[in-house]
This record gives C-alpha cells, sequence and structure tokens, in this order.
C-alpha cells in the first residue's frame, strides 16, 4: 500500500513540508518498471576497474553488482584539507541557498528510481518494499533538514562547524547516508562521507546526485573504505570538526574516545538497541503477531530499531508462540527482487556465519526453512528462540532473531528494570489496552522511541524523531528539530513555536 501522506501541523516537530509519497507498489505498470529495472541492471556488465574491489549481490553471490575503488589512507589528509579550504565559503551561502540545493537534490533522487531501487535490493539485498521505504526516507531527510536549515537558519546568525566527518551503516545504505550529509550540509559544513564498505555503490550514486544538485565537489566528498583505515584516519585528523555516526556502540565509543583527546568536537552517534516489545494478557493477539514478525524480521531484522526481544504475559503466552509460529511457516524467505518475498538475505557472509554459530546453540522454538532461492546467497532462517531472563541477552543479535520470554504482571516492573539494566535504550514496544500498564512501562523504561499497540520499526523524518540513550546513541534525534543544531558551533535559540 503507498505510504500515507504525513503533513504535521506542529511547528515543533516539522517545518511546513510534505513526506515523499514514495512508489506504489501495489501498482503493477509501476512494478512491471521496477522488475525492468532490476533486470536492466543485471544486464548491464560493470567494467572491472583498476585495483578496484568487486561488488556481489548478497542474495546471490554469483551477481557482480559493480566495482568500487577504496581511498587510499594517504589520499585522507588531501581531502581534509580540500574540504576545509571549502568551509568558509560554503558557510557563506545563504541557508535558504543550501536548503534549495537539497530540495533539487530530493527531486533527482525521486527521478533517479529506477538507478537507486535496483541498487538498493542488489547491494544491499533490500526487498523491493524496504528498498522504496529507503528512498523514502532518503528524499525525506533532504527535504526536512532543508526546510529546518530554511526556517531556523536563514534569518538567523550560526556559525557551522567546519569539515564534519559522516560515517554511516550498509543497512539504510540511502535513508541514513543521506541524512547525515543533508544534515551537516545543511548547517553549513563541508562533509567528507565515509559509507560502509558493503554499499559504497549506492553512496557514491548519491553523492553524484547531490553534486548534480549543486552541491559543489569540495563541499561533499565521498570516501569509500574501510571503518578501521578511512573512518579512523578521517575522525583523528585534527581538522575534523564534527563527527555523525551510526553503527555499533564499540564503534561509537572508539571515536568517542578518539575525538575526546581535542577537546570539544560534537558526534552524533546512533547505534544499537536491545529492543523489547512487551505484551500483557489483555493485548489483542492478532495484532501482537502482525506487528512482532515486522518488528523482529522486516529487513531481515537488520535495523537498530527492530525487536530482539518480545516479553509475553504468562497468561498469553503460549497462545501468542503458537501463532507466531503458524505465521512464520507463511514467511517467504528469498530473493528480494521478487514482489513476493518477505525478508531477504544479511548483508554478507561475515554476518551469516556468526547469526548461524549464534543459533546453533539456542533452545529454538520457531525456524523458517530456507528454499532453494537461498542457496546462493547470505541467508540466515528467521527464528524464535526462549530464553529466560533478559541477563541471558549478550550483546546486540542483528539478524532475523527473536528471543521470547515469559514474565508475570506482578514482576513487570522488574522486567523494564531488567531491560534498563542493559545499558542499552533505543526502542520498546508495549502491547496492552490496559492504560495503567502502558503507562507504567512508559514512565519507567528509558528508550528513545516508545510505541504502544503497533510495531516498533520505520521511524518517520518529521514526525517521530529517532535516536536513543545510554549505549544505543548520543543524540540529538535524526529527523528532529534539534538535530541541526548539534552540527553548528554557534546556533540560533532553537524555534520551538
Ligand atoms: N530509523 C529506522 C527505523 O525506525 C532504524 C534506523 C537504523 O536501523 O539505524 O526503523
Amino acid at each position: 500500500a503507498p505510504h500515507p501522506r504525513i503533513v504535521m501541523p506542529s511547528a515543533l516537530f516539522a517545518p511546513e513540508r510534505e513526506n515523499s509519497a514514495g512508489t506504489d507498489l501495489a501498482s503493477p505498470p509501476v512494478r512491471l518498471a521496477l522488475e525492468a529495472a532490476i533486470r536492466a541492471g543485471r544486464a548491464r556488465a560493470p567494467q572491472p576497474l583498476p585495483g578496484a574491489r568487486a561488488v556481489t549481490n548478497p542474495a546471490d553471490r554469483r551477481e557482480l553488482v559493480g566495482w568500487v575503488r577504496d581511498t587510499p589512507p594517504e589520499a585522507v589528509p588531501a581531502a581534509m584539507a580540500r574540504a576545509e579550504a571549502a568551509a568558509a565559503g560554503w558557510a557563506l551561502v545563504p541557508a535558504a541557498e543550501r536548503a534549495a540545493m537539497l530540495e533539487r537534490a530530493a527531486a533527482l533522487f525521486e527521478a533517479a528510481r529506477d538507478t537507486l531501487l535496483p541498487l538498493a535490493i542488489r547491494e544491499a539485498g533490500k526487498t523491493m518494499g524496504n528498498a522504496v521505504g529507503e528512498l523514502r526516507e532518503a528524499v525525506d531527510f533532504l527535504r526536512y533538514y532543508a526546510a529546518c536549515a530554511r526556517r531556523e537558519l536563514a534569518a538567523h546568525r550560526h556559525v557551522p562547524l567546519g569539515p564534519v566527518v559522516c560515517i554511516s551503516p550498509w543497512n539504510f545504505p540511502l535513508a541514513i547516508f543521506t541524512g547525515q550529509v543533508a544534515a551537516a550540509l545543511a548547517a553549513g559544513n563541508p562533509v567528507l562521507a565515509k559509507p560502509a564498505e558493503q554499499t559504497s555503490l549506492m553512496a557514491i550514486e548519491a553523492v553524484r546526485l547531490l553534486h548534480a544538485a549543486g552541491i559543489p565537489e569540495d563541499v561533499l566528498q565521498c570516501l569509500p573504505g574501510g571503518g578501521e583505515t578511512i573512518g579512523a584516519a578521517l575522525v583523528a585528523d585534527a581538522r575534523c570538526r564534527g563527527v555523525v555516526f551510526t553503527g555499533s556502540t564499540a564503534v561509537a565509543r572508539s571515536i568517542q574516545r578518539s575525538l575526546a583527546r581535542r577537546g570539544d568536537i560534537p558526534l552524533i552517534a546512533e547505534t544499537g538497541g536491545q529492543n523489547a516489545m512487551i505484551v500483557d494478557s489483555s493485548a489483542l493477539a492478532e495484532q501482537v503477531v502482525t506487528d512482532v514478525l515486522a518488528s523482529a524480521f522486516d529487513s531481515a531484522g537488520q535495523r537498530c530499531s527492530a525487536l530482539r526481544v518480545l516479553c509475553l504475559q504468562s497468561d498469553i503466552a503460549a497462545r501468542v508462540v503458537t501463532m507466531l509460529q503458524g505465521a512464520m511457516r507463511e514467511l517467504a524467505v528469498g530473493d528480494p527482487a521478487r514482489i513476493e518475498t518477505d525478508i531477504g538475505p544479511v548483508i554478507d557472509a561475515e554476518a551469516e556465519t556468526s547469526l548461524r554459530a549464534y543459533l546453533a546453540g539456542q533452545r529454538v522454538l520457531a525456524s523458517v526453512p530456507l528454499g532453494p532461492a537461498c542457496m546462493h546467497g547470505s541467508f540466515v532462517p528467521p527464528s524464535l528462540i526462549a530464553i529466560d531472563h533478559i541477563a541471558d541477552l549478550r550483546g546486540e543479535v542483528f539478524g532475523p532473531v527473536l528471543h521470547v520470554l515469559r514474565f508475570e504482571r506482578a514482576g513487570l516492573d522488574a522486567l523494564v528494570d531488567a531491560l534498563n539494566a542493559t545499558g542499552y535504550g533505543l526502542t520498546l514496544g508495549v502491547q496492552s489496552r490496559i492504560d495503567e500498564t502502558i503507562d507504567a512501562v512508559l514512565s519507567r523504561a528509558h528508550v528513545g522511541n516508545a510505541y504502544v499497540n503497533r510495531n516498533i520499526i520505520g521511524a518517520v523524518v518529521g514526525a517521530q524523531p529517532f535516536g536513543g540513550e545510554g549505549l544505543s546513541g548520543t543524540g540529538p534525534k535524526a529527523g528532529g528539530p534539534l538535530y541541526l543544531h548539534r552540527l553548528l558551533r554557534r546556533a540560533p535559540a532553537p524555534v520551538l513555536a
């Protein structure tokens, strides 16, 4: 179904603008066009570049998607010097002009859907529906931060930070990449973007479109390469004045340490979670099952926001688990380029190996069998695993693995305390028809984004600012009104009404 258009009248959350309508996959001509674009992408044999590495499709490793040339580490200082030289000029471009470039980029992104959607599917293993969501969110970020800049920066004095390093993950190779870059640019900073190694082709394409929209090449440079080499060198360079990072808690910590030696350099970090859904006995079981499947298994569980542990009040637990086992049998795992597919591959062989090793030692309650379509790719059977205590969870399991435990109503507070004690605080779901239960959980839990009687993924730019606390991130929330302010050295007072 097409994404509902969200027009937020609230000045606090969203300056006047509309979210992208996306691409309606329910319309046969639209779907046929996408399928044709995917076939066309496959038919074009990418030309090998000297010194480049091959990018293959995670759903079928035999399929070559393209070639990427990584940045040599010795090129980092020159790139940083180039960004620094561009900083003063970019800061002088009026905020409204910077915004206009981002808005132009949004239109170019939408027009490039026949390139971007197939790339999300073939490089990142996204299902068709997820690819559409990916492009839509990228466009929303461009327009949202442009609107913030127009409204909050255009008429006020503000001082940008200087060169900002953006390090983005492979799980939202277009949306998060673009969100980070758009915000830093809107605030008036030159950007050095280091995309995830697994999804560099998408980043290169996005940067091409941003340049075409008028962002000067010195102001936005794309530096594909490894995190430990290129990412670390960018962060360690004394000319780096700010960092935006989405990825693991461990890497965020090492970035924070590296920056801490140099005084007050802002770091916006968005990391993982140990996200729970708490279901009491008054919840509607059918609704719970639908929301759990989406929360835990959409994007093969490779979202920071994804559900990791389902907490069922004992009275309802057996019924929900039985219904989940039945519903999981209906899930289609396979080629993400087919509209029938619900769940695609995990990102690479390394992820597959470690997820399978994790599953090997567990009490598996349900597991979706993998068919022949999964033979040549990195697939992991979506699985339901029994645990007894929140403390049994060890670190974030970033894949289609859902833990489930039972609790007694009298133990509700203790359950929330145990979740808080993991140190993470990203997303949380509550399913209940009793207001006191909902209030009890929401007032006690330390999380960035809480969802009541719905799934816990897919925060909408401008409507649901997204980000966590504790080990889950530093804030401010992406797609929210305070984000640009962290990217300024001197910010105007936020406009709140
Ligand atoms: N914003 C995404 C969501 O709400 C998650 C982002 C992430 O995985 O980093 O599902």
